[in-house]
This record gives structure tokens, C-alpha cells and sequence, in this order.
């Protein structure tokens, strides 16, 4: 009866509803930090049923809170269900899909960071995004506001 109510919630009103019905986890669970990473974060397949996130520590000590929207992005992936593989060949709507979920879910301070670095023009060149930082920017703005997630200006 209980999943019945939830899933009647679940057509009749905004995808908001959907977070009192399921868990969004976005702090990944499995992570190694390994200084010779190259990229922020990335997420790896570690046997059949789990997947274990890559970070460069000295990245996010230079990075701040903007490091860990970039570890949740990786998970996202992860609980979006999408094939994981290496940052640079998913999709575009896989990125979005992955920002968009870590916008929605993410702590608040986090999100703003992220969105911070992303349309900061003087970050270290060295750093690897992936996309158009701008367009990443607006879209991970424009999901948090929907989400009620979203504390920046
Ligand atoms: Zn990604």
C-alpha cells in the first residue's frame, strides 16, 4: 500500500516528489585517492557490482568544496546507470544527466563551489573539465533552483 502512494505521487506531481520516495545517494562509497590521477575524479568498475571512484587529492586540496561535486559527479554516473568509461568519451546528455543529479541532491555548498570554479576564469589551466564550462554552469545553476537546492545568488 505504502509503494502504491508512492508511486501514485510519482505521476501525478513534479519529479520533486521523487526524492521522498527514493534514496539519492551522492557521496560516493568505494573512493581511492591517488596523487597521480589526472583527472578531478573518475569512476572505474571494480567487480560485476561495483565501481570505485578515482581522485587526485592535491586537486581537491587546491580546489576546495568545488572537489567533491566533481567525486559525486563520477558516482552519478554510477547511480544513473550508465556505461561507465573514461571522463572525456560520455555523452553530452550523460554529463548533464550527471551534474544535473549532483546539482539536485548535492550539498548545497558543494554545488555553488562547483558552479564557482566553472565560471572561474583564472582557475589553473591543468585542471580537466570536460564541456563547455560555461553551458555546465548554467545547466548545473538551473537544476539545483529547481530542486530547491540551490543557495548561490
Ligand atoms: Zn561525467
Amino acid at each position: 500500500m505504502k509503494k502504491q502512494i508512492c508511486i501514485k505521487t510519482l505521476s501525478l506531481v513534479s519529479l520533486l516528489s521523487v526524492a521522498a520516495c527514493v534514496t539519492n545517494y551522492v557521496n560516493p562509497i568505494r573512493e581511492i585517492a591517488d596523487p597521480n590521477h589526472e583527472e578531478i575524479a573518475s569512476i572505474r568498475k571494480h567487480t560485476n557490482d561495483t565501481y570505485v571512484v578515482i581522485y587526485n587529492p592535491d586537486t581537491c586540496k587546491a580546489i576546495g568544496d568545488a572537489c567533491m561535486f566533481f567525486r559525486s559527479h563520477a558516482y552519478a554516473h554510477y547511480r544513473l546507470d550508465h556505461a561507465l568509461m573514461r571522463p572525456k568519451y560520455y555523452p553530452a546528455l550523460s554529463e548533464k544527466q550527471a551534474d544535473c543529479y549532483v546539482a539536485k541532491y548535492g550539498n548545497p555548498n558543494e554545488v555553488k563551489a562547483a558552479v564557482e570554479l566553472l565560471l572561474d576564469e583564472n582557475r589553473d589551466t591543468r585542471l580537466k573539465i570536460h564541456g563547455d564550462p560555461s553551458i555546465r554552469a548554467k545547466n548545473i545553476t538551473e537544476c539545483a533552483r529547481q530542486a530547491g537546492n540551490w543557495e548561490g545568488s
